[in-house]
């Protein structure tokens, strides 16, 4: 029996970045970030898999998004830390991946990732297969949880050549023709797998290459859903604003966040069914999302929605919904999650 030492990591091991691997551009700015994996903090870009990882070649990896409030005097705080959490323990569980750690375990694990990198304005929450795989059913099962928390301008956006514009202050959106992508027979909505995204992607960046900033999905019945990453509100001429249903998208922190601002305020607010029709009749209309904030959107499909962009009750919600994460709101304090001790 050979005594020499076995040269596989372990699953889900860091991998040292080797000179021959991607260029990475931004390597030296993430030089001095710290990644929570399994446990323990790791370098940053030392976090990877192979090409024939369960999760990255079968579409398995599960994941949530947050953003990190830097506006308190107490320090940063992760906006609804427990409901992103618990959303992303649901995904795992749709998807199937057996995670070894419980809810409590995953927002230590977001906490200390902030507290390694402070500056940072995201933390992204990660489950993945990692062992290289050959059928769709993985003979090794066990999952790695990462949370990376970091900037996405600062680390990856302004190291693109050219660097990506930001997005522009309000949406010009178009409504997908070709399919119909939000199908709980299929891939039930809720679950944050990247596979759930591969659809979007290509109807994204089709809209993106006819000038369109986003694109509005629907549901099997051609009623509308999402976008990729954010919800959908009308405002309707009685002043109301109605979301689809909650089953037929992903549940977004930021959408539950509006419905309970709205209700906070006395602005009367309904899910149920909408058609792109509607689109036309609304007075106002936007989309919710932790990347994207309240974004108003101007129009669709070339045609304007709505008489001004951004409406009245679209500014509101929004500045309060600032004022929120911005700890501003006493009675919303306890959506931040404050990660110094
Ligand atoms: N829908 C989809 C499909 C998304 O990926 C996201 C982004 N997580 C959202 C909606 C908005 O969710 P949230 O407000 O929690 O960011």
């Amino acid at each position: 029996m050979s005594d020499r030492p076995d040269p596989s990591p372990a699953p889900g091991a860091p991998v040292a970045p080797s000179e021959r691997a991607v260029p990475s551009p931004g390597a030296e700015q993430r030089a001095s970030r710290r990644a929570w994996l399994d446990g323990e903090l790791v370098p940053f870009d030392a976090l990877r898999v192979h090409v024939l990882s369960h999760s990255l070649a079968r579409g398995s990896l599960v994941f949530d998004y947050m953003a990190v409030s830097h506006a308190c005097a107490r320090g940063p705080a992760i906006f609804r830390l427990a409901d992103h959490v618990e959303r992303f323990v649901n995904s795992c569980a749709l998807v199937g991946l057996p995670l070894a750690q419980d809810a409590a375990a995953l927002e230590l694990a977001c906490t200390l990732a902030v507290r390694a990198n402070p500056d940072a304005t995201v933390v992204k929450l990660n489950a993945y297969l990692p062992s290289l795989e050959v059928d769709v059913v993985p003979a090794d099962d066990r999952v790695s949880v990462a949370a990376l928390a970091y900037h996405p301008e600062r680390d990856i956006l302004t190291h693109k050549n050219p660097p990506p514009a930001p997005p522009p202050a309000v949406a010009k959106l178009c409504v997908e023709k070709q399919h119909r992508q939000r199908r709980p027979d299929i891939m039930h909505p809720h679950a944050k797998v990247s596979a759930n995204y591969s659809g979007a992607v290509r109807a994204k960046w089709n809209a993106r290459k006819s000038g369109f900033d986003d694109i509005l999905l629907l549901d099997e019945a051609g009623r509308l859903a999402e976008s990729p990453t954010a919800n959908l509100f009308l405002v309707d001429e009685s002043g109301a604003l109605n979301t689809p249903p909650v089953e037929a998208v992903l549940p977004g922190v930021t959408r539950r966040s509006i419905l309970a601002l709205a209700e906070a305020e006395g602005i009367p607010a309904r899910q149920g069914d909408l058609y792109p029709e509607q689109l036309f009749a609304a007075s106002e209309a936007f989309l919710t999302g932790t990347g994207v904030g309240v974004w108003p959107i101007s129009e669709v499909d070339g045609r304007p929605v709505g008489a001004a962009c951004p409406g009245p009750l679209t500014r509101r919600l929004r500045r309060r919904f600032l004022e929120v994460k911005a700890g501003k709101a006493p009675e919303f304090l306890h959506w931040l999650h404050f990660v110094d001790a």
